[in-house]
């Protein structure tokens, strides 16, 4: 398996073929976001094939050719594959793709992991950054926490973490970038200088990583938000934070509570937390009342919680699931918790990036999706055709009914998230693309206001009498 130290060396790769790990562990997160070739979970790759041997991977199709590929002749490569011996296919990997003209009223945004990807994900057409994980830029020193506070000094730590964050907020600004404070396994953290000190647990995913380990070590998380105060204290008021891995509403409180001591301003930034675990969805609602502005969606450890299916073992990758009807009655029913009480939703797994689920979420009431670089797009087209198909859907029931609209019934008079009217967020205004209506509004107070204006854009394009 790849491991943050490893991303220097995976960003000059002509492609990636790890023997472990599946569609969410590191080498397949940082691939994608470097737009690099890779295949996961081969078994035993490393040790069929030989130092300098020629090999063509195709990351779409997911196939590995051993030797030269039946179509080659001479040095050309077969189309769609990748050669490791080849020229360095980063630089065109890195090309930004075409930015999508729609808009839409559920926004999408963009996971990133790694400062080095960061301008090519705010190229794409994202509303922003529904996750940033921290810990790739942690680890990236090569040196765990404790280790790199231990030699360099408490403000060291903060200032190179946040510079690093700096580079993800400024390339984005003025659009949110939601940063996560670290979760990361015990056996990625033993890897690094430093790691020897680590635990050793038989289940590092069910253990001591995201915001368990962080209540259990304050000082350590602290440093981390002074980093993010750092950066709101500089001018970058886009920069969220978000806490990984709550079980419950006291895991929340106590993650508030440490914002409060390092001095964040919860009322200039919003603050969440991811759902992850069975028990967050089901204490969906106490989580809401300690104040939180959004809710992420982490399916990769939904789904692997849920289904009780590790994440990073190909031998069960058949069984993880994102579309169990579990899964699904339980992220509706977190979107709809958040929709009654003004909470934002996004979904940040990988799950996200598949056009199907973004369709199912956008017909629940997310109120954004966070997708890969590449997929940005696409989840962009598809939610906006789902929003297209509520909005003549209801429009044909007000057009068969014989009476006039309901304005005080929600549900009738504005397809597009009526229920969510008060959970949009993002600038003030309203717009009117290929009959998608779009309202943003910081202001809960001027719902009123944006519900009469909504009614009467509608009326203007036809849609309600
Ligand atoms: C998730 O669990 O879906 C998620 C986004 O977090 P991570 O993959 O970093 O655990
Ligand atoms: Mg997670």
């Amino acid at each position: 398996m790849t491991a943050p130290d490893m991303v220097p060396a995976m960003q000059r790769s002509a492609g990636i073929i790890t023997d472990n790990g599946g569609m969410t562990s590191h080498a397949a997160i940082v691939s994608r976001e470097l737009g690099v070739p890779a295949i996961v979970g081969c078994g035993e790759a490393t040790e069929t094939v030989a130092d300098s041997q020629r090999v063509t991977l195709d990351g779409n199709k997911g196939t590995v050719v051993v030797g030269e590929p039946e179509s080659e002749s001479g040095t050309e490569s077969e189309p769609g594959g990748s050669e490791l011996t080849g020229p360095n296919p980063t630089d065109d990997a890195l090309e930004a793709p075409t930015a999508a003209p729609q808009t839409t009223a559920t926004e999408v945004k963009v996971n990133v992991s790694i400062p080095a990807a960061a301008q090519r994900a705010a190229d794409t057409s994202a509303d922003g950054v529904g996750l940033l994980r921290t810990e790739h830029i942690l680890l990236s020193t090569g040196k765990t926490p404790d280790k790199y506070v231990q030699d360099h000094g408490e403000q060291a730590f903060v200032e190179a973490i946040s510079e690093e964050i700096r580079t993800v907020a400024e390339a984005f600004y003025p659009r949110p970038v939601r940063a996560r404070t670290l979760d990361a396994p015990t056996d990625e953290l033993a890897e690094l200088e430093g790691g020897e000190k680590e635990p050793s647990e038989h289940n590092p995913m069910l253990g001591y990583r995201g915001i368990r380990r962080s209540l259990d070590e304050p000082e350590m998380v602290k440093l981390e938000l002074r980093a993010f105060k750092r950066l709101q204290d500089m001018g970058y008021d886009n920069l969220e934070v978000m806490f990984p891995l709550p079980n419950d509403a006291e895991d929340v409180r106590r993650a508030r509570e440490l914002m409060d001591e390092v001095g964040i301003d919860r009322d200039a930034h919003d603050w969440g937390a991811m759902i992850e675990t069975p028990a967050s969805i089901r204490s969906i609602d106490e989580i809401i009342d300690e104040g939180i502005d959004f809710v992420a969606l982490g399916t990769n450890d939904i789904v692997q919680f849920m289904l009780a299916v590790d994440r990073n073992n190909a031998m069960v990758a058949d069984r993880f699931d994102d579309y169990h009807p579990t899964i699904l009655e339980a992220m509706a029913e977190v979107i709809e918790a958040c929709n009654e009480h003004g909470v934002d939703t996004t979904i940040t797994g990988q799950s996200g990036s598949d056009p199907e689920m973004a369709k199912f979420l956008a017909e629940k009431g997310i109120t954004s999706l966070s997708a890969n670089i590449d997929a940005v797009d696409e989840v962009r087209s598809v939610v906006a055709r789902a929003e297209r198909e509520l909005l003549v859907n209801a429009a044909r029931d007000t057009s068969d009914s014989s009476t006039q609209p309901d304005w005080d019934s929600p549900p009738i008079v504005t397809p597009v998230r009526w229920a969510n009217f008060s959970s949009i967020s993002g600038s003030h205004g309203l717009t009117v693309a290929d009959n998608v209506i779009c309202i943003r509004t910081r202001n809960r107070g001027e719902i009123e206001t944006e519900r009469s204006l909504t009614a009467t854009w509608m009326a203007k394009i036809g849609l309600i009498p």
